[in-house]
C-alpha cells in the first residue's frame, strides 16, 4: 500500500503501524496529512482500498504539541480510519512497536496506577481489555522487580545482532547472516574484549551484576562451541556472586538443539527466554 506524507515528516510513525494493521501489504493508497492553525493541529488519514475509501481525524491544540503527542495523533487518525476497513479489531490496537509494556511501565514508574495506566491503553491506544490486563501485569512485576535493585546493582545486556532471516516488523539492530555462522568468530572475538574491559570498569566502581541476559537478534545463532567460548568468558569476566539470573534468549527454533541447550546449562546460564514472535503459523509465514 503506497503510503504519501503531506506537511509533516513522520514516516516511520505511520509506516510501522500501517504495517502492523495491513501486513500483507495490500494494493491501495493512503495518504496521512497534517495541517497545522492558529489553534490546532490537526492530523488527517485517508485511505481508499478496494475501492471504498476511508478518513479519520485527530487534533491537538497547537499550544501544546511535542513530538510524542503529533506522532500519537498522526497515528491514531490512521489507526482510526484503517479500523473502518478491517475485519475485526487488531488486539494491540494502534501500537506498533515491540515493547507495549515499555508504555504500561514508564506510567507505573512515574507514579501512575495499575487502573490508570489500563485507560491509557484503552483511551490512547485503544488495546483490547485482555492485552490491556496483560500489559498492566507484565509492568507491575517489572515495577517489583525494579524495587529490588540496589544503587550499585547493574543488569548487564549482552547483544548477538545476527538473525537468520529478517523478519518484516524487525526493528532491532540485527543482520541477516544465514548460514554463514563462521563471520560470528570475529564479532566475538571484539565482543570479548568488551565483555572484559566492561567487568573491570565494574568491579573498579563497585557496580555489582544483579542480572545478565544474552539478547539479538538471535543468540542461539551462534554454533554450540561459540556459544560455549562466549558463556565461559563471561564467566571468568564477572563475579556472579549476587547475580541472580543468567539469561539466553533462544528466538528461532531452527537454530537450537539439544546439544546447544545442554552447553547452554552446563556452562552457566539458568534461564531461557524463548521468543516465538507468534504461535500463528499463518503470521510468522509473512513475518519471513
Ligand atoms: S528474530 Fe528478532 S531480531 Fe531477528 S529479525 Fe526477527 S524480530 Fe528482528
Amino acid at each position: 500500500m503506497d503510503l504519501t506524507l503531506i506537511g509533516h515528516e513522520d514516516r516511520y510513525a505511520v509506516e510501522q503501524l500501517q504495517m502492523a494493521l495491513f501486513p500483507e501489504n495490500p494494493e491501495g493508497t493512503a495518504v496521512s496529512a497534517l495541517s497545522r492553525g492558529k489553534t490546532w493541529l490537526t492530523a488527517t488519514a485517508r485511505i481508499t482500498r478496494n475501492g471504498k475509501t476511508v478518513t479519520a481525524v485527530r487534533r491537538l491544540k497547537a499550544g501544546e504539541e511535542t513530538v510524542r503527542l503529533r506522532r500519537r495523533i498522526l497515528q491514531q487518525s490512521y489507526y482510526l480510519a484503517a479500523i473502518q476497513l478491517l475485519d475485526r479489531k487488531p488486539a494491540w490496537g494502534a501500537l506498533a512497536g515491540v515493547r507495549p509494556t515499555k508504555i504500561t511501565t514508564k506510567h507505573l514508574l512515574e507514579g501512575g496506577t495499575p487502573r490508570s495506566a489500563d485507560r491509557l491503553m484503552k483511551d490512547v491506544y485503544y488495546v483490547t481489555p485482555e492485552r490491556r490486563h496483560l500489559a498492566v501485569d507484565c509492568s507491575e512485576s517489572t515495577v517489583k522487580a525494579v524495587s529490588l535493585l540496589e544503587p550499585n546493582d547493574l543488569s548487564v545486556y549482552v547483544g548477538i545482532p545476527f538473525c537468520p532471516t529478517r523478519c518484516s516488523y524487525c526493528s532491532f539492530v540485527s543482520r541477516t547472516i544465514g548460514k554463514k555462522t563462521e563471520l560470528l568468530d570475529a564479532y566475538l572475538a571484539a565482543l570479548e574484549r568488551e565483555i572484559r574491559v566492561t567487568a573491570r570498569l565494574m568491579k573498579e566502581r563497585g557496580k555489582h551484576l544483579r542480572t545478565l541476559y544474552i539478547g539479538g537478534g538471535t543468540p542461539s545463532i551462534l554454533t554450540t562451541p561459540q556459544m560455549i567460548r562466549l558463556l565461559d568468558t563471561l564467566r571468568e569476566a564477572f563475579d556472579f556472586s549476587r547475580c541472580i539470573e543468567f539469561t539466553v534468549e533462544g528466538g528461532r527454533p531452527d537454530t537450537l538443539d539439544l546439544e546447544k541447550l545442554r552447553a547452554i546449562r552446563e556452562h552457566g546460564a539458568d534461564r531461557m527466554s524463548i521468543n516465538p514472535q507468534t504461535m500463528e503459523d499463518s503470521v510468522l509465514r509473512v513475518c519471513g
